[in-house]
């Protein structure tokens, strides 16, 4: 049985914006169909009419500074990140994050703007760019728009785009100044396929001896990628030792939303997790930040 009726390779976002407006039936962007695919597959997705394909679409697959920040298009493929000089110099976490996912094949086809428009709570690229404080540019036939990356979840797998009407162009990050850092981790079943039992990133500044700035994602921790904003407010202003840890630690538990999935792990399990890989990323990325220091 065919996965779909009728396929769509678009080369502008014009006219893939189009093809999803005036296709008859049920439409679907497709990109690397590394999610997709298996989902139609195996029956976790509603059957589709049509796929419009977007992974030709030039502006999709830029990857540049522009405007003083990093554009990644969406359908940049997740290889290419993990190789890119300018990505590996200043967005360290998702190199990091995406270095981790599937295997070579895997990285060869499976794009970013999938990985985030999937919407699954502990999408690695996800939950780094969150950490990295992404805005995604997403399109419509109304123009374009910017929205925070915390905006754009509503539940487990389900985005806020519109999937008639919506196309993720591309995300804006930051570029790296001095005394900022970012890093990710995570831990997987060594059998795992696809999720994480739990992930972690954390971006800091550090000034004179103190956090600064800092943001902090980590999944799954709630029905959507989660930042951990009051534990981000307890470490504003201290330095990084066993006392700010360990009070961050447990503002971490308060906070987060661990939930038992019997493929993968307990809540209970998780609660541990959070607590080695929250020492882990806050270490890491304070000394980091030392080095990086012009
Ligand atoms: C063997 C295997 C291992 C994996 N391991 C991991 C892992 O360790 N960690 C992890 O996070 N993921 C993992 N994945 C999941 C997957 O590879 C990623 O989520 C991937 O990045 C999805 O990108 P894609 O281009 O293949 O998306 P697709 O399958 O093409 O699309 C996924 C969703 O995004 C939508 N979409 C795609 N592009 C756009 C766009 N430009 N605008 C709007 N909507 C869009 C589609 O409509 C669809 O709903 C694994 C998958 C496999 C098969």
């Amino acid at each position: 049985m065919s996965l779909y009726k009728n396929y769509y390779l678009s080369h502008h976002i014009e006219d893939a914006l189009q093809a999803l407006a005036d296709a008859p039936g049920t439409t679907r962007i497709i990109a690397g169909g590394t999610d997709l695919l298996l989902d139609l597959k195996q029956g976790r997705h509603l059957p589709v009419d049509t796929l419009v394909d977007v992974s030709q679409v030039e502006e999709l697959s830029t990857l540049e500074v522009r405007e003083g920040r990093i554009f990644i298009g969406a359908s940049v493929p997740l290889n290419r990140i993990v190789s890119n000089d300018l990505v590996k110099t200043h967005l360290a976490a998702l190199v990091e994050a995406c270095e981790l996912i599937g295997g070579p094949q895997v990285r060869n086809t499976a794009t970013l703007g999938g990985n985030v428009a999937h919407a699954l709570p502990a999408a690695d690229g996800t939950i780094a760019m969150l950490a990295l404080g992404a805005q995604a540019q997403i399109a419509s036939l109304d123009g374009h728009r910017l929205v925070a990356m915390e905006d754009l979840f509503l539940g487990p797998g389900k985005s806020a785009l519109d999937p008639k009407k919506d196309l993720l162009v591309g995300f804006f990050m930051p570029l790296q100044l001095a005394g900022q850092s970012s890093t990710f981790k995570r831990v997987m079943r060594p059998q795992g396929v696809a999720l994480p039992i739990l992930n972690m990133a954390a971006w800091l500044e550090r000034q004179d001896g103190i956090i600064r700035k800092i943001r902090l994602s980590l999944g799954p921790a709630g029905p959507t990628p989660f930042r951990a904003r009051k534990t981000e407010s307890v470490l504003i202003g201290k330095e990084v030792n066993d006392t700010t840890i360990s009070a961050a630690q447990q503002v971490l538990l308060d906070e987060a939303k661990f939930r038992t999935s019997p493929a993968r792990a307990t809540a209970d399990y998780r609660k541990k997790l959070a607590i080695i890989l929250l020492e882990d990323v806050l270490k890491a990325v304070w000394k980091q930040a030392d080095r990086i220091r012009s």
